[in-house]
């Protein structure tokens, strides 16, 4: 499989380079050969979806909730090719792939059937016989740029909403999920879309950021990816005066208390940390535990963990497969060697041997200090701290003790520290008994702090950050 670009209604082959894809599970097989993009073929899909913005902006609601139906359809009708092609593009295991392709196929539906919801107020006029009422009207085009870690259910959440608006796109997924891009975007195109309205442009961050950023015409930009690149993303926009979001890094705690129900903090931790080999920007990477059960906390997840299946990301019984890539390897194994060093490693599951592939086993770290780069710094990689809590005061204090404010959980049986902890942390996403990672599509996701722009993706969130308001009034006698 080639990628192609998706401009104005028509296929094309991108002309600035290639990029041969290997699976991460097994790096001697090729999955397909990346074609990237030059910032002048960026700027024809910015245009095309210039030339049809008023046409499908002023398509009604319904017209355009309709082909977000059909989109859903389609993926539906699709999804184990996806989500099989997206396991081996970036290794993520085959059963969450199926339950993230299910996910885009929800959001789809739940963004259709905004097109017939009402998408303003009539606000009483303080002179008579003035008809006054607010709506929600599109921005224009807007750019969609995401990473690799969730192919299909982040770029649906950006496209789905921006499109039932009124908007048109220009999608720039990140390189290693661009096959998956490029299926999705086949799929789509028979939905039934006006030509233009939805474009996908295949290339380097490095290479079309600048261009997008700086010279494209567009009127938003939605970005999800690191933080480092989210704040120059940010700045950039800014100074045009673009409206902008930028979703970007976490480090998540968990924080377990003396009274918490054990196994059920066990699992929950092992798969906010491990799931995904830790490649969620909510995932589990600091474990907090209350001095009173941290010697027994420890030693039932230590004996959890030893039991983690790490599996080609296709085998139906891995728990977590390969990271991504070779870079992520490289980074990730950095931090693993830091570690080793400054750290003491309560447990380290093997990766399996038979298999060619960027495997890390999970680990888990004691021994750091709360200002030490492993508990500051996100490793995106199946590696979790964990610090010791005299009490649940300092155990709030070590978990807000971070740049980032994503998520967070605490586990605990006792009701008047769950709303303690939900009301003092300052994280967008707070949990109680319940992992660090998920949220549903209809409720709205972000974070505070270091992680986000602060504005908020899904639910109805998305239709604020894709639309704009406008005041309208009438006087009729
Ligand atoms: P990344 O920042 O390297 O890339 C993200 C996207 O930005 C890619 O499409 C990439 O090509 C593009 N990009 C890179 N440089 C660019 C530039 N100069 N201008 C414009 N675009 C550019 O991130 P990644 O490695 O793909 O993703 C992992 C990161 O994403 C982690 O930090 C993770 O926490 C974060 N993430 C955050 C959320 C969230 O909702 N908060 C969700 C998923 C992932």
């Amino acid at each position: 499989m080639e990628t192609r670009n998706w401009i104005g209604g028509e296929w094309s082959t991108p002309s600035a380079g290639e990029v041969v894809v290997r699976n991460p599970s097994a790096i001697t097989e090729t999955v397909g050969k990346l074609r990237l993009s030059s910032g002048a073929e960026l700027l024809q899909a910015v245009e095309a979806a210039r030339r049809v913005w008023r046409i499908w902006g002023k398509m009604t609601g319904a017209a355009r909730g309709e082909c977000l139906h059909r989109m859903a359809q389609l993926l539906e009708r699709n999804s184990e090719e996806v989500a099989q092609l997206a396991s081996r593009e970036m290794g993520k295991p085959i059963a969450e792939m199926r339950g993230e392709v299910a996910r885009g196929v929800q959001l789809l539906r739940y963004y259709a059937a905004e097109g017939v919801r009402a998408n303003g107020d009539v606000i009483p006029s303080t002179q008579p016989n003035v008809m006054q009422y607010s709506k929600r009207v599109p921005l224009g085009v807007v750019a969609i740029v995401t990473p690799w870690n969730f192919p299909v259910a982040i770029p649906i959440w950006k496209l789905a909403p921006a499109l039932v608006c009124g908007n048109t796109v220009v999608w720039k997924p990140a390189e290693f999920g661009s096959l998956t891009a490029a299926k999705l975007a086949e799929l789509f195109s028979e939905a039934g879309l006006p030509p233009g309205t939805l474009n996908l442009i295949i290339g380097k961050g490095s290479v079309l950021g600048r261009t997008l950023t700086e010279e494209a015409a567009i009127d938003a930009l939605s970005f999800t990816g690191s933080t480092a690149t989210g704040l120059m993303i940010g700045a950039a926009c800014a100074a045009r005066n673009i409206k902008y979001q930028t979703e970007m890094g976490g480090k998540n705690a968990a924080v377990v208390l003396k009274d918490a129900n054990v196994p059920i903090a066990v699992n929950a931790v092992l798969s906010g940390a491990f799931r995904s080999a830790g490649q969620k920007c909510t995932a589990t990477s600091r474990i907090i535990v209350e001095d009173a059960i941290y010697d027994e906390f420890v030693q039932e997840l230590a004996t959890g963990a030893l039991q983690l299946q790490v599996r080609n990301a296709l085998d139906e019984r891995a728990y977590l497969g390969p990271v991504a890539s070779e870079e992520q390897f490289r980074i990730v194994t950095g931090y693993v060697e830091m570690a080793k060093t400054d750290g003491r490693t309560v447990v380290a599951v093997e990766a399996p041997e038979a298999e060619q592939g960027y495997y890390i086993g999970p680990r888990i770290i004691d021994g750091v200090d709360p200002g030490h780069a492993l508990v500051q710094e996100e490793v995106f990689g199946p590696l979790a701290v964990i610090l010791r809590a005299a009490n649940v005061d300092e155990a709030i204090e070590l978990a807000n003790r971070t740049v980032f404010g994503l998520s967070a959980s605490i586990f605990t049986t006792n009701l008047a520290n769950s709303f303690r902890f939900l009301e003092e942390m300052d994280a967008g996403m707070v949990r109680v008994n319940q992992e660090t990672a998920g949220v549903e599509y209809q409720a709205p996701f972000g974070g505070m702090k270091g992680s986000s722009s602060h504005t908020r993706e899904q639910g109805q969130s998305a239709l604020d950050f894709y639309s704009a308001v406008k005041t309208c009034s009438i006087q009729y006698r």
